[in-house]
């Protein structure tokens, strides 16, 4: 079973990442799972990326006029991937959920 963290909005969640935009140089932006921590992209072989996901600071011209000057955008550091957050995910605190 999945746990889910008190605060956590799941709407009509599903246990993939969506694809929500493809940037004009073809990198993929997605949208992470909640707490999703490593890149889920496959490469031509179906073999799964794994890389980390770092907050980019560095964000594109491209990506601040799709989604916000403030947005906030991970990247992972093997296929460049981009990931924006989770929606609903809540503020990071070490609480347990009981
Ligand atoms: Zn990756």
């Amino acid at each position: 079973m999945a746990v889910k963290p008190r605060g956590a909005v799941a709407e009509g969640a599903a246990p993939v990442s969506e694809v929500v935009a493809t940037l004009s140089d073809g990198k993929k932006i997605k949208r992470r799972i909640l707490f999703m921590r490593a890149c889920n992209e496959r490469d031509e072989k179906g073999k799964l990326c794994c890389g980390h996901l770092k907050r980019w600071s560095d964000v594109s011209q491209e990506v601040k006029s799709k989604f916000g000057p403030d947005v906030e955008v991970y990247r992972c550091e093997h296929c460049k991937t981009l990931y924006l957050p989770a929606q609903g995910e809540p503020a990071r605190t070490r609480h347990q959920s009981f």
